[in-house]
């Protein structure tokens, strides 16, 4: 990919054309210095494998209970949505709902439509809905919160400790293993070049299909 992009400057808003990094590269504000956008290493190939990674802890982590607590010889364990359910059947049904959209739903819309978009831009399939998914996404990743849950429920076992004996599951070491990969796979994409992408492919599709309506070949 070679050409040039226009980009405003986030800290001292001067809009410039600056030409696309290669990988590993940045490129930088003319006026300010600050960093404009970056080219990670490895493309799309290191956050599609990440991101699959976490997809698959995040569902093995719905397997297992995330934690055990042991009180006056009782011994109680909870599951990621067994949280939610447990807070519903206490009167809590707000918090519950709360708990269940942040927790689950959320980081399971977050990580298959961006796996989703990647694929499609990685392997040029342009498939259906690429493009709003792409700015669906931009909205959607302030509600999600895996690290923070997993921070509060740390949080809730160290004040837990004296009271109950407390034992962390596997659930929670899968769970804290797909924040991990979704986080280190969100490091590595570059909002812009997605759109860059997907304009390319779009561009490029467009003209191809009116080729073929108009009865030329397409090579
Ligand atoms: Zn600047």
């Amino acid at each position: 990919m070679d050409g040039s992009v226009l980009f405003a400057c986030q800290r001292c808003d001067a809009l410039q054309r600056v030409p696309v990094p290669r990988q590993g590269e940045a490129a930088y504000c003319t006026c300010c210095g600050s960093r404009l956008l970056r080219r990670p290493k490895g493309g799309l190939d290191r956050p599609i494998a990440l991101m699959t990674g976490a997809l698959i802890l995040f569902a093995v982590s719905n397997l297992f209970s995330l934690v055990s607590l042991r009180v006056s010889g009782m011994e109680m364990e909870t599951t990621l949505l067994g949280t939610s359910v447990a807070l519903w059947h206490h009167q809590s049904k707000l918090v519950a709902a709360v708990v269940f959209v942040v927790s689950f739903l959320v980081p399971v819309i977050v990580m298959t439509s961006t796996l989703y978009v990647l694929v499609s831009l990685r392997f040029r399939l342009l498939l259906p809905f690429t493009r709003r998914l792409l700015a669906f996404l931009s909205h959607l990743h302030p509600w999600e919160m895996g690290d923070v849950f997993i921070v509060s429920m740390l949080v809730a076992m160290v004040k837990l400790i004296g009271m109950a004996r407390v034992i962390v599951d596997d659930g929670f070491y899968a769970l804290s293993g797909a924040v991990v990969l979704a986080l280190a796979a969100q490091s590595g994409i570059e909002t812009w070049l997605l759109w860059r992408l997907l304009d390319r492919e779009t561009a490029t599709t467009v003209p191809a299909m009116n080729r073929q309506v108009s009865g030329e070949t397409v090579s």
